[in-house]
């Protein structure tokens, strides 16, 4: 597959409707503008890759909808060489917006087929996170930690207690906590001991799952 005017064109659009939505950062809306998405999802299915959808990736997860990307993205409030945890790696979609706003991406994903094939790709593509990992990203990165902001793609029945004490001070973590559906959660940490919490919009994720052993 290739990336064409027409592309180009349906991502400018979807821009649009993302900010319509009510998504103010430019740097947010110029990384969906930029970033290939039809590229990150099986050919056949790029008819679909410009709606503000999420769509089924392999192993039964799915690539966030632009609009949650966006949402969870404009919370981190990245600036550039921050540091960057994110668990879920998923398609990689995410990753690449994260790299678009020049971050350092930590990136973490436990389903191996998905790990494998998004590996290759990031590859191909040339796109660089400074971690790839496979594993539970429930523990979070401890030997690379702390981090400027932690971002969760996957619904967590509850927030995880390593992920706070990756944060540096003034770092943010944004999560989606629920079972069913989610309220995205944005987390500030204030000092050593202090944390802020703020609840926000609803949302619908595949669960963050936790292996116990
Ligand atoms: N940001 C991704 C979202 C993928 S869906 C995208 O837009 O493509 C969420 C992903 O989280 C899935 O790939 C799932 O396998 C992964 N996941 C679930 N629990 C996890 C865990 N404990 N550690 C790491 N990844 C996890």
């Amino acid at each position: 597959m290739k990336d064409t005017f027409k592309h180009k064109g349906m991502r400018n659009q979807l821009a649009d409707v993302v900010a319509a939505k009510g998504i103010k950062d430019k740097k947010v809306l110029a990384a969906i503008r930029s970033i290939p998405r039809h590229l990150f999802m099986d050919s056949g299915f790029e008819g679909h890759a410009y709606q503000d959808k999420p769509f089924p990736i392999a192993a039964g997860q799915t690539i966030s909808q632009p609009y949650t990307v966006a949402y969870q993205t404009e919370l981190l409030q990245v600036k550039d060489g921050d540091k960057i945890l994110e668990i879920g790696t998923g398609s990689g979609y995410q990753t690449a917006v994260l790299l678009h706003l020049r971050a350092k991406v930590f990136t973490i994903e436990r389903q191996l087929e998905l790990f494998k094939k998004t590996n290759l790709f990031f590859k191909k593509m040339g796109y660089r996170p400074k971690k790839f990992v496979f594993g539970d990203g429930y523990k979070g990165l401890p030997e690379e930690a702390p981090f400027d902001g932690i971002i969760v793609t996957a619904g967590a029945p509850e927030v995880p207690q390593a992920l706070l004490s990756q944060l540096k001070i003034g770092g943010r973590l944004v999560i989606p906590v629920g079972d069913e559906d989610q309220i995205m959660t944005l987390i500030i940490r204030k000092s050593e001991k202090e944390f802020e919490r703020k609840e926000l919009g609803l949302f619908r994720f595949v669960p963050l799952l936790e292996d116990k052993n």
